[in-house]
């Protein structure tokens, strides 16, 4: 029986930084405590709908925002809450993204005895001088510090987020983050590319020439070196932005990739029910008060046509390195997907982009680095306007310090 994956958005920030567009509020932390209240209430109100309660969940993900803000015994709260409410398969892989300027070394054990069994910090840089233009609120020495924290604390599962390719930032102070993140050891590794959003702080500065940002072949090249140096010293790049360990792939994540259900609770958050996907109000006025009434906080929600299902499926299964399951595609579809996307497929892999291994077809290195454009010609060949971004909580590119990624997944947190 397929699983489901459970993220919970906990959308409070210390401080927004320039770079990000997550649905985030700063300085109402004292809102902290009517959160957790609404969120018990929505699990209870979807925990009742006969679809949620017959899903397994296999993941829980706490995104943000800025998770460690919430003391262990709220995310014992919550988490004691989602497993009253609904059915877990054994052993579910829970992640709580930290900010490391927010967390201490007695706050990180009480988080793993309180069941986080995954740690994802938002670290973004290790050079004091592209934290401090980033808006981060931790410094390099904070950052290091966290992950040796973690690992004392008893969490072996750690992943570190970065963001590369950003104003400034020259090849070799990339590979010097990267050389120090290797050090460190952690089982995970998400690198993603600087996204200029439109509407953020740093993205008005570009707007008005204050800042430049770095040229498309810049980004290729500190692309191209990620993957050579992650891959040199054992981390697997699993998907465009993910690097890990054997064995320590972000269970989560996959989920979103693999086209699974996912329940997506707090402001903003995004869920997806296999035919639909649908979204919580980006107000936490808004969210609160619609659960004090006792009523649902959906916003909207967007049918899926067989062709966005369609393109979504070859668009995600791209993004994995081991690419899109060809029988698994023909048999959801009844169509193969050579006929689906007709002369395409065999024009990128003439052009060198695509590639068949078994009954997978894989993106190339060279696709690699051109991931978007490849996207958006299958797209067009099914006649849809593709949309590479559209949120899953977390995702880069899908969003992503989402930290981890994941439903926010990445540039968050
Ligand atoms: S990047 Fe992370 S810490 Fe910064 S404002 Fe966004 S969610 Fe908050």
């Amino acid at each position: 029986m397929p699983t489901a994956a459970l993220y919970i958005h906990i959308p409070f920030c210390e401080k927004r930084c320039v770079y990000c567009d997550f649905y985030t509020v700063a300085g109402v932390e004292s809102r902290l405590p009517d959160y957790i209240k609404a969120l018990k209430k929505e699990m209870a109100l979807r925990a009742a709908e006969t679809f949620w309660q017959r899903q397994r969940f296999a993941t829980i993900f706490f995104g943000g925002g800025t998770p460690s803000l919430l003391a262990p015994p709220e995310i014992a709260e919550i988490l004691d809450t989602a497993f009253a409410s609904f059915h877990f398969a054994a052993h579910p892989e829970i992640t709580l993204e930290a900010n490391p300027g927010t967390i201490t070394s007695a706050q990180l054990a009480r988080y793993r005895a309180a069941g986080i069994n995954r740690l994802s910090l938002g670290i973004q840089s290790l050079h004091v001088d592209e934290l401090e233009r980033l808006d981060r609120i931790h410094s390099p020495q904070q950052a290091i510090d966290a992950v040796v924290m973690a690992r004392h604390a008893g969490f072996e599962n750690i992943n570190m987020d970065f963001i590369f390719a950003l104003p400034q930032q020259t090849l070799g102070r990339w590979q010097d983050n990267l050389a120090q993140a290797v050090e460190l050891r952690p089982t995970h590794i998400s690198a993603y590319n600087l996204t200029i959003e439109p509407g953020t702080p740093l993205e008005v500065k570009i707007r008005k020439g204050e800042i430049q940002p770095l040229s498309e072949e810049e980004e290729r090249a500190f692309f191209q070196f990620t993957i050579d140096f992650l891959e040199r010293h054992g981390w697997q790049q699993y998907e465009v932005s993910n690097f890990a360990k054997p064995g320590y792939e972000a269970r989560h994540n996959i989920k979103y990739w693999d086209g699974s259900a996912y329940l997506g609770l707090g402001a903003s958050a995004h869920s997806y029910d296999g035919k639909r996907r649908f979204w919580n109000v980006a107000n936490l006025r808004k969210y609160l008060a619609a659960l004090a009434a006792d009523r649902c906080p959906e916003d909207n929600a967007e049918p899926l046509t067989k062709q966005q299902k369609i393109f979504e499926t070859a668009f995600l299964g791209l993004r994995q390195r081991r690419g899109v399951d060809l029988a698994a595609f023909a048999k959801q579809f009844r169509r193969s997907f050579d006929e689906t996307f007709k002369g395409v497929v065999q024009e990128l892999e003439k052009g060198g982009l695509l590639v068949r291994r078994d009954h997978y077809l894989q993106l190339t290195r060279e696709g690699l680095m051109l991931c978007d454009e490849v996207c958006t010609r299958l797209g067009t060949q099914l006649e849809i306007a593709p949309k590479l971004n559209f949120k899953n909580n977390n995702s880069p590119d899908d969003e992503a310090e989402g930290n981890d990624g994941e439903q926010h997944g990445p540039q968050g947190q």
